[in-house]
């Protein structure tokens, strides 16, 4: 086994899409990288070799939390752009969602390139809501399957534009993907899906210019004694703790064990946190306040399809009924949502979930400078969700029922519980302003020279579709300017 690194160019921690991209980004450039990663590669199941996917709870439950990839390995791989707006000021019923420090069109060519190196496939076709684009879909998009292209052509006939998913699947002539029923939430066990693993980190590895380190986690992020320079991290693998110099550090361990890593790593020029002068580190909480809906046809069983591939985005900016966004309506992959209710329901719920074509709402949810999480010591004190956008998701859920009624379906159950919050972001978002943000425009945490935040933690806002794209375009921008830093 090769002796511990001691130092290193660039010390990347975490390896999920801002990760993975990062380093996929800056080896390209000839950059020397490491990754810091805690968890372990998952691996195919040799007793469970003829399914094609095995969910993730079966992997969480009682085992290790943490993978090489991060939650992108059992990701939907519905991989699409924030929209114009969302970069912008929009207000909402509980407030305003913030305007970013950049516009979308200094985005537009990472995201190109960011939709290349996943292989999206996808089409600009019906979707009222897609922001421009310098180049098409690197792929066209996957068709939808013989039972729910009927479904579209009924949606459409209401005169409603609906649009393909952009999905990072492995799909077509050579691809290892065989489109099965269960993608979201589970780990592909055929290799097929585009994560941060398979898209960007092993072709990183594969320059020879990156090492990667599981089961090694970051204890601290250390710095000269002003504060102002990161000198490299301290690691902990097994027993062994020690130091890696490094030029450059990137923190990419998510939306919430980012702000925690940084708030461990205070000193005396940092005593609240590296990034937490002005109080905002793990604050700003964002998302998308979202539900389920299970339109169902009638009393037989959906087959084992893969339904993932249409959305309704015509929903996405204020209407003459009604002020504000109401959000998007994306078929979601055939979940085992029962396994995880109460023995006395699931029956019931399976019944629901397995004669319907599950779909999911979301609505942005707002940030504020409650939002988020607040610190005690080491830890996180408590967790404070977004503001969610409530009646405004309530009528998003309404129009949604009426369409689905309106096409065929006879019953459209959607949960009266209150919604979740999924797809957080905003924990150290970025901003001109250090009062009210943690990093630069350049995802540089504020006031030091070398330390970055690449990941989740950067967005001000969630905009209402899925955000991990907006992630990965970001790591590429980032990679590209660190790189014109270090010495060649
Ligand atoms: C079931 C499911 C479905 C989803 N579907 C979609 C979808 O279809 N489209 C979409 O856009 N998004 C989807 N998401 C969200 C998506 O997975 C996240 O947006 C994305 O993974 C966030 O990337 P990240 O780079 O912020 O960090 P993460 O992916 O959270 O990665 C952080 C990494 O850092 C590591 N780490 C943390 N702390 C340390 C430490 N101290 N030392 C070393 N390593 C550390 C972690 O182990 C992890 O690997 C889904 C998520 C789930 C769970
Ligand atoms: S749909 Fe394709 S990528 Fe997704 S789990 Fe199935 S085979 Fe893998």
């Amino acid at each position: 086994m090769s002796p511990l690194p001691r130092s290193s160019d660039v010390v990347i921690i975490g390896s999920g899409p801002g990760g993975s991209t990062l380093a996929h980004g800056l080896s390209r450039r000839g950059a020397r990288v490491l990754v810091v990663e805690e968890g372990d590669f998952l691996q195919p199941d040799p007793a469970r070799a003829d399914e094609p996917s095995i969910h993730m709870q079966e992997f969480m439950q009682g085992g290790p939390q943490q993978f090489v990839g991060g939650p992108s390995k059992f990701y939907g791989a519905a991989l699409y752009r924030l929209r114009e707006q969302d970069f912008q000021a929009v207000p909402t019923e509980t407030g305003e969602s913030p305007a970013w420090p950049i516009r979308y069109g200094d985005l537009e060519p990472f995201y190109g390139e960011a939709e290349r190196l996943y292989g999206v496939r996808g089409s600009s076709h019906e979707d009222p809501s897609e922001p421009p684009r310098s180049q098409p879909y690197p792929h066209g998009p996957i068709e939808h399957e013989p039972y729910i292209a009927p479904i579209v052509e009924r949606l459409r006939a209401q005169g409603l534009p609906v649009a393909y998913i952009p999905k990072a699947v492995d799909v077509g002539p050579g691809g290892k993907c065989i489109l099965c029923s269960r993608c979201d939430g589970h780990y592909c066990q055929r290799d097929a899906k585009m994560d941060a693993e398979l898209a960007a980190l092993r072709p990183a590895l594969a320059t020879g210019r990156v090492r990667l380190l599981t089961k090694t986690r970051c204890l601290r992020v250390l710095t000269t004694p002003d504060g102002r320079h990161a000198t490299g991290v301290l690691l902990k693998r097994g027993s062994e703790e020690w130091v890696v110099d490094a030029g450059v550090v990137a923190v990419c361990a998510g939306f919430a064990q980012t702000p925690l890593l940084l708030r461990r790593s205070r000193n005396d020029a940092h005593p609240e946190g590296i990034g937490n002068a002005s109080g905002c580190l793990g604050r700003y909480l964002a998302g998308h306040t979202a539900g389920l809906l299970f339109p169902m046809r009638g009393l037989k069983r959906v087959p084992a399809l893969h339904q993932k591939t249409f959305a309704i985005n015509a929903f996405y900016g204020p209407s003459s009924d009604w002020p504000y966004p109401l959000g998007v309506i994306q078929a979601a992959g055939q979940l085992p949502l029962w396994k995880s209710v109460p023995a006395v329901v699931r029956p019931f719920v399976r019944f629901i979930v397995e004669h319907s074509v599950t779909c999911f709402l979301m609505t942005e949810a707002i940030s504020s400078r409650e939002s988020g999480f607040e610190f005690k010591g080491d830890e996180f004190a408590r967790m404070q969700p977004p503001k969610p956008n409530v009646k405004t998701f309530l009528r998003l859920r309404r129009t949604a029922v009426d369409i689905f009624k309106k096409a065929g379906f006879r019953w459209v159950v959607a949960p009266r519980s209150p919604a979740d919050v999924w797809h957080l972001v905003g924990t150290a978002r970025f901003g001109d302003d250090p009062a009210t943000s943690v990093l630069d425009p350049l995802c540089r945490v504020h006031g030091m020279d070398n330390l970055y935040v690449v990941d989740s933690c950067f967005l001000p806002s969630a905009g209402a579709v899925n955000t991990t794209l907006t992630v990965i375009a970001m790591s590429l921008r980032v990679a590209a300017h660190i790189a014109d830093r270090l010495p060649s």
